[in-house]
């Protein structure tokens, strides 16, 4: 029996997260020692930039290590962390409803559990994948009920390591304040993990054919914030047959947009998803173990592949009246004539609308983002290490980060820039180097503690002269000999 099914679900569930953590002897005190900044900063031993899932699993998988000096800073209002109630527009997650996300071997903390203490167990039987705002309600529960650090409406960056020529230099970390809570000045920091999103090594990416030739209030990207009903009673075209692209196309449609064109490049739109077989424990696991040449065909061949949309993101745009598909259509030109948009096909398909949506994915670009933009010309991207055989080359892909078995940045000079060994990648950009992503549903088990067993190895090594004399220094008693006058021992 779970929560819903007896009165108060979600305090019984609560009550039984506080037992099942007592039971593991949580929390505890910390075992880093602390450190003192001469500027009277306050000096983290973890920060962690963004508060989504990956941030708050990082928090939490960090606290059952006791390294509790640790805080996450995320640049929009709590409860708006990550795409959910942003850029998202789907009815239901993509991912299988069974993950277990940011539970970290807690019963008690998996989705499961809160759904059916909130809903019901027939609920959850009954349900097909977990609604994308019961996902963002989810983590709000599990961001509060763990009391987890985290502090919005702060932007962070750019970092730059305070000595730079010091391999364990604090990593100077500039905050500004972007709403009422936000916080502003310098903090430092031992370690700092950049669980910022999907994004997270780039940006969000419009095509030059559009942005160089139309005004800039004629496209949008999918995943911006953007508000639909100033679309009604437009033509709209989506560029990209991705999930972002149909309901990006379905949103459209639903605030009264006169039509939807989706265009796919390719001469019909992908029907295998190229990344499931990679969501295994084999693969999550061991990706990163093969060696680079199949690493670098194996991600190539999956990306290029990439995945249809869910069957209901599919279904709904194409059950909208006004929504129409056109395969096969590359785009060769885009006008603006007459205040009409012209986009005309490498094989002579036309198509006038009034609107752009670019569900055109993300670059991978350093310099593209406030945390790395200093430090961007320093970090090891593939092509940098890999140069890859003709039939299998994807410039792209070149230019995600190289990364040596764990998330840490490597430097593009091997020898130099040694402190990057303190920044961590925890974005999708870990791709082709560990074959998960950081931060998604599916992979966090996976991926945060391995995450954690880097961090936790710097901050000892780094320390590893005050724990060496700690142990040596050691002189506390175990045993206490009770000694009786008329015993000799
Ligand atoms: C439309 C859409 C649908 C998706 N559906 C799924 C799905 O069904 N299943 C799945 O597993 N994945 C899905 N994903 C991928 C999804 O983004 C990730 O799995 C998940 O959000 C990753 O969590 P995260 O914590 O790593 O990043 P996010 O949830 O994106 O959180 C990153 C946070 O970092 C903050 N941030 C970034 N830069 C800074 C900065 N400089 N300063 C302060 N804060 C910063 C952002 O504000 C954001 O809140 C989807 C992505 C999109 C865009």
């Amino acid at each position: 029996m779970t929560g819903a099914d007896t009165e108060n679900g979600l305090e019984a569930l609560e009550l039984r997260v506080r037992e099942d953590l007592d039971l593991m002897n949580h929390p505890v005190g910390g075992w880093v020692p602390p450190r003192t900044h001469p500027s009277g900063a306050p000096v983290y031993d973890v920060v962690i930039i963004g508060g989504g899932q990956a941030g708050l699993s990082i928090l939490f998988a960090l606290a059952l290590e006791n390294v509790t000096n640790t805080i996450a800073f995320d640049r929009n209002p709590e409860g708006r962390e990550g795409p959910w109630m942003t850029i998202a527009r789907m009815a239901l997650l993509r991912t299988n409803k069974n993950i277990t996300g940011p539970a970290l071997g807690f019963p008690s903390l998996t989705p499961r559990a809160w759904y059916s203490a909130k809903y019901g167990t027939a609920a959850w039987d009954n349900l097909q994948r977990i609604p994308r705002v019961d996902w963002q309600d989810y983590l709000n529960w599990y961001r509060r009920v763990l009391d987890l650090p985290v502090q919005n409406e702060t932007e962070v960056g750019p970092l730059n390591p305070e000595n730079s020529d010091d391999e364990h230099s604090l990593i100077e970390v500039p905050l500004n304040a972007i709403g009422p809570s936000g916080r502003s000045g310098t903090v430092y920091a031992r370690e700092v993990i950049l669980a910022n999103g999907i994004d997270g090594c780039g940006a969000w990416h419009i095509p030059d054919i559009v942005r160089d030739n139309l005004p800039n209030d004629r496209f949008v990207q999918a995943s911006t914030e953007f508000d639909f009903s100033t679309l009604a009673s437009k033509r709209v075209t989506v560029i990209g047959a991705n999930a972002t692209g149909f309901d990006a196309a379905a949103a459209a449609l639903e605030a009264d947009a006169k039509n939807v064109d989706l265009l796919v490049r390719r001469s019909e739109i992908p029907k295998v998803n190229a990344h499931r077989p990679l969501d295994s424990n084999a693969w999550h696991r061991h990706f990163a173990d093969l060696d680079v040449a199949t690493r670098w065909r194996l991600m190539v061949h999956v990306m290029r592949n990439n995945q249809p949309p869910p069957q209901d993101s599919f279904d709904r745009a194409q059950e909208l009246p006004g929504f129409r598909m056109h395969e096969d259509f590359a785009i060769q030109s885009i006008g603006l004539e007459n205040e009409n948009i012209v986009i005309k096909s490498e094989n002579s398909e036309t198509v006038q609308t009034d609107f752009i949506i670019a569900a055109t994915g993300f670059i991978c670009d350093f310099t593209q983002r406030i945390e790395t933009s200093a430090i961007a010309d320093q970090i090891a991207i593939w092509r940098d290490r890999y140069d890859p055989p003709a039939d299998v080359d994807w410039a792209p892909m070149g230019t995600y980060p190289w990364l040596e078995g764990g998330f840490a940045f490597q430097a593009k000079q091997p020898g130099t820039a040694l402190w990057l060994q303190h920044i961590y990648c925890f974005s999708l950009g870990t791709k082709p180097s560990l074959g998960l992503t950081g931060g998604s549903a599916s992979s966090i088990r996976h991926a945060v503690p391995r995450l954690i067993q880097d961090v936790t190895r710097q901050l000892f090594l780094n320390d590893a002269d005050h724990h060496i004399n700690d142990l040596l220094d050691h002189s506390g008693e175990d045993l206490v000999v009770a000694r009786h006058p008329n015993k000799s021992v």
